[in-house]
C-alpha cells in the first residue's frame, strides 16, 4: 500500500478477544468474540485475537487449541494475532516503572501479616478494607533503605487522594459510570515477585494494540474504573469500553460447566451437530436485539444490523433445563439450529451433511458423482424434520445405509398386525420391480392398484412400506421416500420386512 492510499484500517475500529487460556471456550466468551468480531467487520476495522496468558499457572495448550479452533469453526476470522500476552511482560513492567517515576505508584512493602492486621482493624470497625497507604509516605531513605536490604514489595497504583476527584467513563452500553477515588484502594499492579498483574497488562496491551473500542462482560466492569485511571496516569486515552450483560441460566445462575455440565462449552455444540451460524444468530440475540426484534440473519445482515448501543443492559437468559428429554439446550437454539437446516440455501448445507456422514462411514463417493442428484434430493426431502446434522446419520441413516434397525413401535404397529402382510409384501415388491420409471407417481399408481386388487385399505400397505424401508413410523411423504431411496433398495426392504411378520399361525 501506498502512503497516497487512505488506510483505513490503521485509523478505523480496533478490537479484541482476549481470552485467558485456563479451560473451555464458554458460550458466553464465544458471544463476546462474535459481537467484538461484528463490530470489526462492519466498521471495516480490525479484530484481533489476544491470548491472556499471563497466570502460566493455569494456561494450557489445549485451551489455546481449543480458543482457536472453536473461532475457526464459528467463522470468526481475526485479523492480526494470535498475541499472547506473556510475550509483553517487558512492556509491562516497563509502564509499571514509568508510573514509580512518574509518581503514579509506589513500592509497598507491607507483609502479609501487616496487611492481615489492617484487614481486621477494619472488620472490627465494620468499615470496608482498604490498604491504608502507609508505604506510600516512606520517605526516599527507608525505601532506599529497605531496597538495600533486600526487602520484598509489591508495587501499588497511587490513586489520588483529592476527596473531589471521581473516576468517569461513558460506557457505550451502561452509559456514564462514575467512581469516587476516595473508593478505590491503591491496588497492586505488579506482585512481589515481579510479575504484573492482570489490570495492569490488560490495560497496557489495549493500550499497545491501539485498541478503540473494549467489548468485554459486565464482570470487567468493576475493573474499568482503575483501568481508566492506569491510561491517564500513563498518559494514553481511554478506548471506548462497551460491557455486555452476563448470560445467565433460568434461575439467574452464572453460567459454568461445573453447574451446567458441556452444554456451556463451544464444542459441545459442534459435536452435537450444530451449524456455525445457526448458533452465531442465536448467540448474537443473547444480549442484543433489533428495534423490530428480528430474529434471523445473514452474516451480512447481522453485519450491518449490529450496534453496540442496541446491547441489552439486562443480563440475557440462556433457558437450559437440565435433564429435560426433549431438549438438551436452549430451547431457542436448537430452533434455530432446525429452521436453517431446513431453510438455507440446500447448497450451504450439503458439505455439513457431506462431512457428518463421512464421520459416521455413511458416506459413498458416488454422491459426488453418478448419485450427486439422487443425494440433493435425499437431503432436500429428509432436512424439513431435523434438528442438527447428527439426525442425517442418526434418523436418516435408512438413506444412506440398508444396516438399520425396524424399531419395535414400528414392527408393532405397522408389520405385525396384519399377517396377511408375510404374503403381500413381496408380491407389492414384485409390482413395483416391474416398473421402469420409478417414482412418486408410478409408486404410488402401484400401491392404490394392488389395494384395490387385493381388496386391502392402501394405508395397511403403505404403513407397512414406511416401517420396512425406513425402520420407522413417521417421516416425509411415502412415495416421495421411495423414490429418493430407488427401486433396488425398496424392493429389498420390502421383501426382507416380510420376515418381520409373525405366519398367521404363529399368532
Ligand atoms: N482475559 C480476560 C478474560 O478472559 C479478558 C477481559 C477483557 O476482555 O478485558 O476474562
Amino acid at each position: 500500500m501506498t502512503s497516497s492510499q487512505p488506510c483505513k484500517q490503521e485509523d478505523g475500529v480496533r478490537v479484541r478477544f482476549a481470552p485467558s487460556p485456563t479451560g473451555y471456550l464458554h458460550i458466553g466468551g464465544a458471544r463476546t468474540a462474535l459481537y467484538n468480531w461484528l463490530w470489526a467487520r462492519k466498521n471495516h476495522g480490525v479484530f484481533i485475537l489476544r491470548i491472556e496468558d499471563t497466570d502460566a499457572k493455569r494456561s494450557t495448550a489445549e485451551s489455546v487449541t481449543e480458543i482457536l479452533d472453536g473461532l475457526k469453526w464459528l467463522g470468526l476470522d481475526w485479523d492480526q494475532g494470535p498475541f499472547f500476552q506473556s510475550a509483553n511482560l517487558p512492556e509491562h513492567v516497563r509502564a509499571a516503572e514509568k508510573l514509580l517515576e512518574s509518581g503514579n505508584a509506589y513500592r509497598c512493602f507491607c507483609s502479609k501479616e501487616d496487611l492481615d492486621a489492617q484487614r481486621q482493624d477494619a472488620e472490627a470497625k465494620k468499615i470496608p478494607f482498604q490498604y491504608d497507604r502507609r508505604c506510600r509516605r516512606l520517605s526516599e531513605k527507608e525505601i532506599q533503605e529497605k531496597l538495600r536490604r533486600g526487602d520484598p514489595y509489591v508495587i501499588r497504583f497511587a490513586v489520588t487522594e483529592d476527596p473531589a476527584c471521581t473516576v468517569a467513563f461513558e460506557d457505550a452500553v451502561y452509559g456514564r459510570i462514575e467512581k469516587k477515588c476516595r473508593d478505590i484502594e491503591d491496588f497492586v499492579i505488579v506482585r512481589s515477585d515481579g510479575r504484573p498483574l492482570y489490570i495492569l497488562s490488560n490495560a497496557v496491551d489495549d493500550a499497545l494494540d491501539r485498541i478503540t473500542h473494549v467489548i468485554r462482560g459486565a464482570d470487567g466492569l468493576a475493573n474499568t474504573p482503575k483501568q481508566v485511571l492506569l491510561y491517564k496516569a500513563l498518559g494514553m486515552s481511554p478506548p471506548i469500553f462497551a460491557h455486555m450483560p452476563l448470560t445467565l441460566d433460568n434461575k439467574k445462575a452464572k453460567l459454568s460447566k461445573r453447574r451446567h455440565g458441556e452444554v456451556v462449552t463451544l464444542a459441545y455444540y459442534r459435536e452435537r451437530g450444530f451449524l456455525p451460524w445457526a448458533l452465531c444468530n442465536f448467540m448474537a440475540l443473547l444480549g442484543w436485539s433489533t428495534t423490530d426484534d428480528r430474529e434471523f440473519f445473514t452474516r451480512e445482515e447481522l453485519i450491518s444490523e449490529f450496534d453496540l448501543s442496541r446491547i441489552n443492559r439486562a443480563n440475557s437468559i440462556f433457558n437450559y433445563v437440565p435433564d429435560d428429554p426433549k431438549n438438551w439446550t436452549d430451547p431457542k437454539a436448537i430452533h434455530f439450529n432446525a429452521t436453517y437446516i431446513r431453510t438455507m440455501p440446500l447448497e450451504e448445507l450439503l458439505p455439513y451433511v457431506k462431512q457428518e456422514l463421512q464421520e459416521q462411514g455413511l458416506w459413498k463417493d458416488s454422491y459426488d458423482n453418478e448419485e450427486e442428484e439422487l443425494f440433493r434430493k435425499t437431503v432436500d426431502l429428509i432436512r424439513a424434520r431435523y434438528h442438527t446434522l447428527k439426525d442425517f446419520s442418526t434418523r436418516g441413516r435408512c438413506y444412506f445405509s440398508d444396516d438399520f434397525r425396524i424399531e419395535d413401535d414400528a414392527v408393532r404397529k405397522n408389520l405385525a398386525k396384519a399377517p396377511e402382510l408375510r404374503e403381500l409384501l413381496p408380491e407389492l415388491a414384485g409390482g413395483l420391480d416391474a416398473l421402469e420409471d420409478f417414482d412418486q407417481e408410478s409408486t404410488e399408481a402401484v400401491f392404490r392398484t394392488f389395494a384395490e386388487e387385493k381388496g386391502i385399505k392402501p394405508g395397511l400397505i403403505i404403513n407397512a412400506a414406511r416401517a420396512a424401508v425406513s425402520g420407522t413410523t413417521v417421516g416425509p411423504g411415502l412415495f416421495e421416500m421411495l423414490e429418493v431411496l430407488g427401486k433396488e433398495k425398496v424392493v429389498r426392504r420390502l421383501t426382507r420386512a416380510a420376515e418381520l411378520v409373525p405366519r398367521a399361525a404363529d399368532k
